[in-house]
């Protein structure tokens, strides 16, 4: 019988290593964060009492953000937001239609933005993505406990836990950042936006860009090329991740995000198979075929003999069902 995770597992390893003599870059062996911003950006919240009003966080809610929208959700609605009302507001089913159609585009102009028509025609989405969408949903659902599967939840770890749980307000989808002041506004696209707050006085802006394969297929797809200091100038800390990456483990980028951005510097020693440093190293440690998590629990630890490797989860349900006997 052939099983999902394995097979899926194969198809992507498969995919990568296609992509990898296409690009002629060593994918495999590569860094999952390719760049971060050199310092974080902190904003100030407005101290002065404002009257607060639902109106432009409910926009942000109901369909996507882009940047002159936030600022304005923050000044007037930062209680509301500020209450984590909304987490994550948009569905994956949503989400996977807004990447698949190029919403993002048309949400732009309808913003006031110029879009060039190629924008439409050309555009590729990245399954990197929706992966990567998935797996935050999945993060923020479970509450993150069974996910990082500490064996000992200590009164340390639940404290940590809740800390940076709690810091996190608004993840929305596909946000909207203008490249340049001046009256015609070209959009630049982010793929996540994190607002965060850790204190009442201060909050910051994450953003994710997922790099990939979207770039090296189609050679002429427009793609604004924008200064990341420009982004810091407008209060946005980027954080670019690579894509194929994502297509292996979007909870281990979702990790290295949450350590590299301070959310949760310590993300990455709960999430099992984190020490693996390249994507090779993504092979079953009872049947040695390929390894994905593209559900949380699909990459599990087993015991042979004295050591612990890692492995399918349909593998080790099998050793553990075939040792009762
Ligand atoms: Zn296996």
């Amino acid at each position: 019988m052939p099983i999902l995770e394995i097979q899926r597992a194969e198809k992507i390893h498969d995919y990568i290593q296609k992509l990898e003599k296409l690009t002629n870059i060593p994918l495999r062996s590569s860094p999952i964060i390719l760049s971060s911003p050199r310092q974080q950006v902190s904003l100030e919240l407005p101290l002065e009492e404002i009257k607060q009003s639902y109106e432009y966080v409910e926009q942000i809610y109901e369909d996507i953000g882009e940047h002159e929208l936030v600022f304005k959700a923050i000044k007037t609605g930062w209680e509301y937001l500020n209450s984590g009302y909304k987490i994550v507001p948009t569905s994956k089913e949503e989400y996977f239609r807004q990447i698949n159609e190029a919403y993002v585009f048309q949400a732009a102009r309808e913003r006031g933005y110029t879009v060039d028509e190629n924008y439409f025609k050309e555009h590729k989405f990245c399954y990197g993505q929706y992966e990567t969408y998935y797996a935050v949903h999945e993060i923020m659902q479970r509450n993150a406990f069974d996910f990082l599967l500490s064996k000992s939840y200590s009164p340390s770890f639940i404290h940590t836990y809740a800390n940076w749980y709690k810091c996190i307000k608004l993840i929305s989808t596909q946000f909207i950042i203008p490249t340049t002041t001046i009256e015609k506004k070209i959009p630049h696209i982010l793929d996540q936006l994190w607002i965060i707050s850790h204190n009442i006085n201060q909050l910051r802006l994450l953003g994710i860009e997922i790099v990939g394969e979207g770039k090296f297929l189609s050679r002429n797809q427009p793609r604004t090329s924008v200064n990341n200091e420009f982004l810091n100038q407008l209060g946005y800390e980027i954080y670019q991740v690579a894509s194929w990456w994502c297509r292996v483990d979007p909870y281990r980028v979702i990790c290295e995000f949450l350590k590299a951005s301070g959310i949760f510097p310590d993300a990455t020693k709960y999430l099992i198979g984190a020490e693996l440093n390249t994507i090779d190293e993504y092979v079953c440690g009872i049947c040695h075929a390929p390894m994905v998590r593209w559900g949380w629990d699909w990459i599990q630890r087993y015991q042979i003999g004295n050591s612990t490797v890692l492995a399918h989860k349909d593998c080790v349900m099998r050793k553990q069902h075939s040792g009762r006997y």
